[in-house]
C-alpha cells in the first residue's frame, strides 16, 4: 500500500516567510474586515489609496525564497568580499568583539529591537549603558561633558564646524583643518560647509598650518593623532584660537588617548571621534557610534541625544534623555542639528567593552598595539625601509615614492592591505587584533631580495620603547567609577548586561506601536548575516576588487528599492533618516545652481511635518517657509498655492510626508505635486510612511522627486535602542548626477560626501536585502495591506472609547491612527502622557505621545502583530478608558489615582503603608493576564523638569545610589 504524497509544489514551500513576518491569518483577516465593515482586503485597500496613485504594475523583485534559500543566496555574495588583513586604519581598525557582548548585546533582540528611550522609565537599562558611553568619553577626552552618539566621525567633526560657528565669539566665517585629517572627514566638512556659506581652509603643511592661525577664523580643527599617526604637541595652538575668540576642534583616536595627553587637558573646546575600535567590527564602514564632548558652557547646543540623572517620583536617581532631545520637535528650523536616530547600539558596545575591560584592560590592549608598533618601526629602520620618525601611538609613514603602488601591490599578494597616502607614501596601523606573524610579514612586505629578515621575538626580548615621548604621555586617570572597575569576569559582565537588558520593554517583550517608527519584526533570519566575517571584517576604503559582496549587495538592494518606490537612482550612503532628507535636499539644491537658479532657496514645509525637515532643510542652506493644514488634516492646498505664488521666483521645493504624519491617504497629492513643479520646484516626499505604500502606491511615479526611506523602520532594520539606522536618498532621473558620491573612496558623485563610508552603515544593509529577497513583491504588498487593515481594526475598536483625530472622507484611515484624548483633560485632568505610563502597567510600551498632535496618542500596528497582540494592546486601552471614566465620575480624585501615579514599581506597592484612593491589585493587576506575565517598571514616573534644571549626564556616584 502506497500514502499518496501532496504535490511537492505544495511541500517547497518558497513563501513560507511571510506567515512568519505577517501576523494575521486569513481568519484573523476575515474577523478584522467584519469589525471594520469591509467586505474584503481589497475592497479596504481600494476605499483607502486614492485610485489616482495607485501603482501602474506590480513591483518587479525576484520571487520569494525560503529563509534558508536567502541565506545560502546572500552567503555566496558575502563571499565575493575579500578578507584580507587591514593595515589602512585612517579611523577603521580591527577589534576583538568580546564573546559575551557579541552575543548578548549585538545578537541580542532584547537590545537590538528597543525602541529610542524617549518612555524613560522603561529605558532604564539602555539609558545606564548609554551614560556609562557618555563617561567613558568625558574620561578619555578629559572633557566635562558628552553626547551619547553621533552618525560617524566625519559627521561629528562637521557637526562640531556649526556648534562651534553658534558659540564662539569670532564672528569669522572660516574654518581651518588640518590637511593631516582623516580625508573622509576633510571632504564631509566640505560638503557641510559649503550650502552655510562657511570657507573651508586646508592646512597642508606645518607652514601653512601657522599662516593659517595667525589668520581670521572661528574655529580650527586637527587628527590627534594625526592620519599618517603623527602626535603634535597643540597646546599653543588651543591658545592661539582662544586669543582669537575661536575654538579648538580635535578629532582624537579613544584608544590613543590611554596613552597621551587626553585633548581636554591640552585646551580642545571640543572633541569628537569613533568608537569604533571598541568592538564594533569594522563592516565596511559603518555603523558605529562616534562621540562628541565639549566644554560646558557649550551643552546646551550640543547636538544628538544627551542622556541625564533625574530622579523619579519616589526621589530616586532615574536616567531620562535631557532637554535637547527632542529639539528638532520644539526647534524646528532654528534646530542645532538634525540627529534624530543615532548609533544606540554601537554606543551601547562601545561603553560595554570599556566596562569589560576596564582601565586597565583598555591601557593594556593600547600598549601592546603601542609596543607592537614600535618593534615594526625598529625592524623596518632595520631593513633599510623610508620610515618617517615622529611620535606614534599605532600607525608608521614611510616615504615610499615611486615604490609605493608596487609595494602596496605586493603587500596585497601577501594577503596585506597598506594605506597610500597622497600618492607617495604608505601608512601602516596597527590594532587589537595585530599579531606577531603579522609584525613579521609587514617586514617582509618591506624586505629587499636576500636581507634577512628580523624576527620578532629578537626585539622583544630586548624590550621596546613606545614611540611616544615623555611629554606627551597621559598621567591622568580614567574610568576610575565602579562600573569599569566590577565587570570582568564574563559571569559577572553577563549578568550585569542581563540585569540592564531585564529593566527594558523591547519588542521581545510586547508590541510597540509607535506611529511613524514602523516597529515590525527584525527577523532573526534578517539578523545573521551581519555578523559573518565577510560582512563584518572588510575596510571600508580596502581596494574596490575586494569589495565586490558589498558592491552586489549595494547594486541589487538599490535596483529593489527603485522598484519600491518608483524612483530612478538612489544613494545607501546616508546613515539615518536624517542625513537621507539632507542629501535629497542637497540634490535639489544642485540641481537648481546647475541650471543657473541657484537663488532658489525657499522649502515649503506644511506645520505637520516631522522635526527634521526644518532642521535639514536649514542646513541645506534653506529657508523653511511653514504652510498651514486644514481641520481634517490635510495639507491645506489653498495656503500652499498662495505660498507657491508668493515665493514663485525663490521656490526650491515642498516637502511632504505621505501618507501624512495625520495617518491619512490625501486624495489631492498629484494636484500638490504639480502645482509644487509648476511653480519651479520639486517635491520631496518624506518616506518614512512607506510602510503604508510599498507595493500599492509609489511615490517617484505619482509625483515625488526625492524621498528618503528609512530602512530601520519599513524595511526591518531593528531600531537598536535609537540607531543604527540607514537613510537611503531615492530621485528621479534628472536628479540622479546629484546624489553623494565619496571622493575618498573614488566614488564619483556631484555633492560629494554626506557620510564617512560611501556605503554608510554597510554592515547593515543585509538585513533590509533579506527582508525582501524572502517576501518577493507579493509579501511586501500584503505586508502593506495588514499594515493598513490592523491600523483600522485598532481605530474601529477603539472609536466608541477614543475616537480617531484624522480620517478619510469614508473613515479609515491608512497604517496608523492619531488617538484625540484632548477632552479628558477637562473632563478627568488625564493627558495623553497619563495613558501612556498607565499602559506601562499594562506592559506596554505606549504609542507615539503628542505628535504630530499634542496630547494625543498616535498609534501604528504594523503588519507583524497577531490579532492576539493587538486585542491585548486595545483591551489595555478600553480598561484604561474606564478608569478615566471613574475619574469623571468622582470614585478617585483627579491627583491620585491609577493613571497619574502610573508607572507603579513594585516597591512601591509592597511599601507598609498604602494610603491611595485605588487598591494595590488595581494599580499593578488591572487585568488578569498579568498575574501570568508581568513587567515591573523599574522607577516611577521620571522628573524630567528636575533634570533639566540639574543637568548631570555621568554615571551617578554610588553614595548616591545607595541613598
Ligand atoms: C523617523 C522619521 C524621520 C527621521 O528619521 P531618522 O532616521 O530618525 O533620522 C523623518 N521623518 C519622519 C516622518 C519620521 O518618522
Amino acid at each position: 500500500m502506497t500514502t499518496a504524497l501532496p504535490p511537492l509544489s505544495a511541500l517547497e514551500n518558497a513563501t513560507e516567510f511571510q506567515p512568519r513576518h505577517i501576523g494575521i491569518d486569513a481568519a484573523d483577516e476575515a474577523h478584522m474586515l467584519s469589525v471594520i465593515g469591509e467586505a474584503s482586503r481589497r475592497a479596504l485597500i481600494d476605499g483607502i489609496v486614492p485610485r489616482s496613485i495607485a501603482r501602474s504594475q506590480p513591483m518587479d523583485l525576484p520571487a520569494a525564497t525560503t529563509e534558508a534559500g536567502a541565506l545560502a543566496e546572500l552567503k555566496a555574495i558575502a563571499g565575493k568580499n575579500q578578507l584580507l588583513k587591514s593595515f589602512i586604519g585612517q579611523g577603521y581598525y580591527g577589534t576583538h568583539t568580546p564573546g559575551v557582548i557579541l552575543r548578548n548585546i549585538l545578537e541580542n533582540p532584547a537590545w537590538y529591537t528597543a525602541y529610542t528611550p524617549y518612555q524613560a522609565e522603561i529605558s532604564q537599562g539602555r539609558m545606564e549603558a548609554l551614560v556609562n558611553f557618555q563617561t567613558m568619553v568625558c574620561d578619555l577626552t578629559a572633557m566635562p561633558i558628552a553626547n551619547a552618539s553621533m552618525l560617524d566621525e566625519a559627521t561629528a567633526a562637521a557637526e562640531a564646524m556649526t556648534l562651534a560657528k553658534r558659540s564662539v565669539k569670532s564672528k569669522s566665517n572660516r574654518f581651518i583643518v588640518a590637511g593631516d585629517a582623516h580625508p573622509q572627514t576633510i571632504e564631509v566638512i566640505q560638503t557641510r560647509a559649503e550650502p552655510l556659506g562657511i570657507e573651508v581652509v586646508l592646512a597642508n603643511s606645518l607652514a601653512e598650518w601657522n599662516d593659517a592661525l595667525d589668520g581670521d577664523y572661528f574655529a580650527v580643527l586637527a587628527q590627534y593623532p594625526a592620519t599618517s599617526g603623527r602626535i603634535d604637541e597643540l597646546a599653543a595652538d588651543a591658545e592661539k584660537a582662544h586669543a582669537r575668540g575661536a575654538a579648538f576642534i580635535a578629532a582624537a583616536d579613544l584608544l590613543a588617548l590611554t596613552l597621551i595627553t587626553p585633548p581636554g587637558e591640552w585646551g580642545a573646546d571640543i572633541v569628537v571621534g569613533t568608537t569604533q575600535r571598541f568592538g564594533m567590527p569594522m563592516g565596511a564602514g559603518g555603523p558605529h557610534a562616534a562621540f562628541m564632548a565639549c566644554r560646558d558652557e557649550y551643552k546646551r547646543s550640543l547636538p544628538g541625544r544627551l542622556v541625564g540623572v533625574s530622579v523619579d517620583v519616589h526621589g530616586k536617581p532615574a536616567y531620562r534623555l535631557a532637554l535637547q532631545t527632542r529639539e528638532q520637535h520644539i526647534r524646528r528650523e532654528k534646530a542645532t542639528s538634525n540627529i534624530c536616530t543615532a548609533q544606540v547600539l554601537p554606543a551601547v558596545i562601545a561603553s560595554m567593552y570599556a566596562v569589560y575591560h576596564g582601565p586597565e584592560g583598555l591601557t593594556r590592549i593600547a600598549r601592546r598595539v603601542a609596543a607592537y608598533t614600535a618593534i615594526l618601526a625598529q625592524g623596518l629602520k632595520a631593513l633599510g625601509a623610508p620610515l618617517r620618525e615622529h611620535p606614534t601611538f599605532d600607525t608608521l609613514s614611510l616615504h615610499t615614492g615611486a615604490a609605493t603602488e608596487t609595494t602596496a601591490a605586493r603587500a596585497v599578494s601577501m594577503g596585506a592591505n597598506l594605506r597610500i597616502y597622497f600618492k607617495e607614501y604608505l601608512c601602516i596601523s596597527l590594532d587589537e587584533t595585530t599579531t606577531r606573524a603579522d609584525v613579521e610579514l609587514l617586514w617582509k612586505i618591506f624586505a629587499q631580495d636576500g636581507q634577512t629578515l628580523p624576527t620578532f621575538a629578537d626585539y622583544a626580548e630586548a624590550g621596546v620603547e613606545a614611540l611616544i615621548p615623555a611629554a606627551l604621555q597621559r598621567s591622568s586617570a580614567f574610568l576610575t567609577h565602579p562600573v569599569f572597575n566590577t565587570h570582568h569576569s564574563e559571569t559577572g559582565m553577563l549578568r550585569y548586561i542581563r540585569q540592564l537588558s531585564d529593566k527594558d520593554l523591547a519588542l521581545d517583550r510586547s508590541m510597540i506601536p509607535l506611529g511613524s517608527c514602523t516597529m515590525k519584526l527584525n527577523a532573526t533570519s534578517e539578523m545573521i548575516p551581519i555578523t559573518w566575517p565577510e560582512f563584518a571584517h572588510v575596510h571600508p576604503f580596502a581596494p574596490a576588487d575586494q569589495l565586490q559582496g558589498y558592491a552586489e549587495l549595494d547594486e541589487q538592494l538599490r535596483a529593489w528599492l527603485c522598484q519600491a518606490t518608483g524612483y530612478a537612482g538612489i544613494s545607501l550612503q546616508p546613515n539615518a533618516g536624517s542625513q537621507g532628507e539632507y542629501a535629497g535636499l542637497l540634490a535639489i539644491r544642485g540641481w537648481h545652481r546647475a541650471r543657473g537658479q541657484g537663488h532658489r532657496n525657499i522649502c515649503l514645509i506644511p506645520s505637520s511635518a516631522h522635526g527634521t525637515n526644518p532642521a535639514s532643510a536649514q542646513m541645506a542652506g534653506m529657508q523653511v517657509v511653514v504652510t498651514a493644514c486644514d481641520a481634517s488634516g490635510n495639507v491645506d492646498l489653498a495656503d500652499l498655492k498662495a505660498k507657491c505664488e508668493q515665493h514663485a521666483d525663490k521656490l526650491a521645493c515642498v516637502m511632504i510626508t505621505y501618507p501624512s504624519t495625520h495617518g491619512v491617504f490625501e486624495t489631492q497629492v498629484k494636484e500638490l505635486c504639480q502645482l509644487v513643479h509648476q511653480h519651479g520646484g520639486r517635491v520631496y516626499v518624506d518616506g518614512a510612511n512607506m510602510n503604508a505604500l510599498v507595493g500599492v502606491a509609489a511615490p517617484g511615479e505619482f509625483g515625488g522627486d526625492v524621498s528618503h526611506l528609512n530602512l530601520h523602520k519599513t524595511f526591518c532594520i531593528p531600531h537598536g535602542g535609537g540607531g543604527p539606522g540607514v537613510g537611503p536618498v531615492c530621485v528621479v532621473e534628472d536628479l540622479v548626477p546629484y546624489l553623494p558620491g565619496h571622493a575618498t573612496a573614488g566614488v564619483p558623485g556631484g555633492n560629494g560626501a554626506v557620510s564617512a563610508a560611501p556605503l554608510g552603515n554597510a554592515a547593515v544593509l543585509p538585513i533590509s536585502w533579506m527582508y525582501i529577497r524572502m517576501m518577493g513583491a507579493d509579501g511586501l504588498q500584503a505586508a502593506t495591506e495588514t499594515a493598513i487593515l490592523s491600523a483600522n481594526y485598532i481605530s474601529a475598536r477603539l472609536k466608541d472609547h477614543y475616537p480617531t483625530l484624522y480620517a478619510s472622507a469614508n473613515g479609515h484611515v491608512a497604517h496608523e491612527c492619531i488617538l484625540d484624548l484632548r477632552a479628558f483633560k477637562e473632563t478627568s485632568g488625564v493627558m495623553a502622557e497619563d495613558v501612556a505610563k498607565r499602559l506601562i502597567d499594562y506592559g506596554f510600551h505606549a504609542p507615539t505621545l503628542s505628535f504630530p498632535v499634542p496630547n494625543t496618542l498616535m498609534v501604528e500596528p504594523t503588519e507583524s502583530e497577531t490579532l492576539a497582540e493587538l486585542d491585548r494592546f486595545i483591551d489595555a486601552m478600553i480598561a484604561i478608558r474606564e478608569e478615566i471614566r471613574q475619574i469623571e465620575s468622582g470614585t478617585w480624585p483627579q491627583n491620585d489615582n491609577p493613571l497619574k501615579n502610573a508607572p507603579h514599581t513594585a516597591e512601591s506597592l509592597l511599601g507598609a503603608d498604602w494610603a491611595r484612593a485605588y487598591s494595590r491589585e488595581t494599580a499593578a493587576f488591572p487585568v488578569t493576564a498579568l498575574r501570568q506575565a508581568k513587567y515591573w517598571s523599574p522607577v516611577g514616573r521620571v522628573d524630567n523638569v528636575y533634570g533639566d534644571r540639574n543637568l548631570f549626564c555621568s554615571c551617578v556616584p554610588v553614595s548616591e545610589l545607595a541613598s
